[in-house]
């Protein structure tokens, strides 16, 4: 927490300093950084020196018509992401002497936007890149979208529909992979491919003993929800063979869940499909891959007491991991090296969006002007008044320690007299202006004497003196993830990085609910209950971006107080545009009466009924029909606006 503090002041402020304070070289990965304007510039193309400012495309999207909040997807991320997690398998696989090759499988279930499933195709096409899908809507969506050579695989809860449409799309000579999760699918599958004289391809996804590390752990061992035990396993390949179908099982998979925190669980996991891998081949089956399943983590930049938002390995060592573990187990055994698949989404798509969040206005401690303090105040207050002296020429760390005791037994004494009704508001006023004022003068003054260690009294006034902003949007439809499980996301100012941030603040949402906030920020020694950030400026506009939130929080997101999908552009990096970037697509978030309709009200009704009332009142002559059709006219043109605030600011440029 207080090493923020140290960086802020050992020297001049410079851009670097930004990039530090708010720890970007632990979650930017390259994609991020703070160009020489102080804006947040972003680097989408591997290799290359390409920086877009950000401010040139919030200005861009907002002249084109897009509103805030705002999602924006810098696209070539996406591909970005796609070839360094192949290149590092490639690289790998060429190193050890792997006889078999890598393809990645991307699980749509982490970001289903068909722009974001079609930018990853087209950048792994070179790759091979295939899909993977859990449900029915899932695969409906995809089958029209591959290409013969695509390898879908279903995971997921298969009913007698599903199992018909993979087995249609085998007829048509797709790709489609069935992952056997349960032994009666495999029952339903082998007995609707009999009535049609089929020989269905299929895999099956096996409980482990290993479990997973961080929060999904579940997903994994024994008692998981998902996957066959070793003896339905048996069962299921006898089955097989009695049919002369053995050749038909094509994959083993297995999934330890997501964000695995600790490589070593995936080292052990693999070791364990890799034996089992073995036995089969040398009992004469035809396995051709091994699916390590998902799990490929993100550093969202926590640490230790976040194990969701930070991981020990990098993409690197991960493919090495797997790569070397399955080779020398087959090695070993003198098997065949399999076909290495895994699906990871997280660790594609995390990177590539950031949410735009304007800031609407900042609360804080207010305190009224020491000048009007009335003269003949109460002992409490006077008491106060004399304790503020104190402070503002107290020099010695220790004595301001004594002047923050004082004014918080002061303040005590002062709760209760007003609890007794011996207080006016006046003087209750006047007291609690004082004890903040008092508060921020000890602060000022110890964090300038950068004490070692810091004074407990010290972090509990940054505390009590963080700042509320106030941000156009939603937790629970933005980043659930940080309300629902603690993972932490990066937040920065996108400007005025040039200059020293000196605020705390704690970014809280437009929702009517205590939890809708940010309370756990990325900084460079973990975590920290603040963010430093800027004073607004009058008519001026203050964003912050929310980092990394590509992976699962569109989708899984909700609708809570009926804040809604947010507008969002596209963007692709292009040397020769102006400003380095065109803006592909623009796409208008939900809008009230769209919302309103998921809920069962519906805009005509709505409409209807609110237009009688107007012309009852104007029958009963309470305003005038002009004002009436002024006020309904306001009415109906609110319900097509989106879900969140109109900004305060007018944009200067
Ligand atoms: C969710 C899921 C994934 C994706 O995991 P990531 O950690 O996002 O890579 C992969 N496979 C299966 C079976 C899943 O359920």
């Amino acid at each position: 927490m207080n090493d923020q503090q140290h960086v802020v002041k050992q020297h001049d402020w410079s851009c670097a300093d930004a990039r530090v304070l708010y720890a970007m070289d632990k979650w930017a990965d390259g994609f991020y950084s703070v160009n020489e304007l102080g804006h947040v510039s972003v680097c989408p193309l591997e290799g290359q020196e390409l920086h877009i400012d950000i401010m040139d495309v919030i200005r861009e999207a907002r002249s084109e018509g897009t509103s805030l909040p705002m999602l924006i997807r810098f696209q070539d991320v996406i591909s970005s992401r796609v070839r360094r997690l192949n290149h590092k398998f490639q690289m790998a696989i060429r190193e050890s002497g792997y006889k078999g090759t890598y393809r990645s499988i991307y699980p749509i279930k982490v970001n289903q936007l068909q722009e974001v499933v079609a930018e990853i195709l087209e950048a792994g096409q070179e790759f091979n890149i295939g899909l993977e899908c859990g449900s029915k809507a899932e695969l409906l969506a995809m089958l029209p979208l591959i290409t013969d050579e695509t390898l879908l695989l279903c995971n997921g809860v298969k009913d007698r529909t599903m199992l018909i449409l993979m087995l249609n799309a085998q007829q048509l000579g797709q790709q489609v992979v069935p992952i056997i999760e349960k032994y009666s699918e495999f029952e339903h599958l082998m007995s609707l491919a009999e009535t049609r004289q089929m020989k269905p391809r299929l895999g099956v996804r096996l409980k482990l003993n290993t479990k997973g590390s961080g929060r999904w752990f579940e997903s994994g061992g024994t008692s998981s929800k998902f996957g066959l035990t070793i003896p339905e396993l048996v069962k299921l390949i006898r089955q097989l063979e009695d049919r002369r179908m053995a050749k038909q099982l094509e994959l083993l998979h297995f999934h330890l869940g997501s964000q695995i925190a600790d490589i070593q669980v995936l080292r052990s996991a693999i070791r364990e499909i890799t034996q089992i891998y073995a036995d089969l081949m040398l009992r004469g089956m035809h396995i051709k891959y091994v699916d390590v399943g998902g799990g490929l983590g993100v550093n969202y930049g926590g640490d230790y007491d976040t194990p969701e938002s930070s991981i020990n390995y990098g993409l690197r060592e991960y493919a090495n991991v797997i790569v070397y573990t399955v080779k020398e187990i087959c090695d070993e055994r003198q098997v065949p090296m399999p076909h290495l698949l895994s699906e990871s989404g997280r660790a594609l798509t995390a990177h590539h969006s950031v949410l735009v969040v304007p800031v609407l206005g900042v609360h804080r401690p207010d305190s009224l002007p020491i000048a009007d303090f009335l003269a003949d105040a109460p002992a409490v207050v006077s008491r106060m008044a004399a304790v503020f002296r104190d402070a503002q020429s107290a020099q010695k760390s220790n004595m301001l320690l004594e002047c923050y005791h004082d004014a918080q037994e002061i303040r005590q004494e002062t709760e209760q007299m007003a609890r007794l009704g011996y207080l006016s508001v006046e003087y209750i006023a006047q007291s609690d202006s004082l004890y903040w004022s008092i508060c921020r003068e000890v602060l000022r003054k110890l964090a300038a004497a950068e004490l070692v260690p810091v004074p407990a009294e010290q972090m509990e006034l940054e505390k009590q003196l963080t700042d509320m902003y106030l941000g156009d949007f939603s937790v629970f439809h933005s980043i659930i993830d940080h309300w629902a499980i603690g993972q932490v996301f990066p937040v920065m100012p996108l400007h005025r990085l040039q200059e020293k941030p000196e605020r705390r603040g704690q970014l809280v949402d437009l929702t009517c609910d205590s939890d809708g906030k940010v309370n756990k920020y990325v900084s460079m020694s973990g975590t920290s209950d603040f963010l430093f950030l800027h004073d607004l400026r009058r008519d001026e506009p203050y964003y912050l971006g929310i980092f990394l939130v590509g992976a699962y929080q569109e989708i899984l997101g909700d609708a809570h107080n009926l804040f809604g999908r947010v507008d969002e552009v596209h963007v692709y990096a292009r040397a020769e545009e102006t400003n380095g970037f065109w803006i592909e697509e623009l796409l208008k978030g939900i809008s009230v009466k769209e919302m309103l309709s998921q809920v069962q009200y519906f805009p005509n009704d709505l409409g209807r009924r609110m237009s009688e009332f107007i012309r009852r009142q104007i029958n009963a002559g309470r305003i005038k029909p002009a004002e009436g059709t002024r006020i309904l006219n306001n009415y109906t043109q609110r319900l097509g606006d989106t879900t969140y605030c109109d900004s305060y600011f007018e944009e200067s440029s």
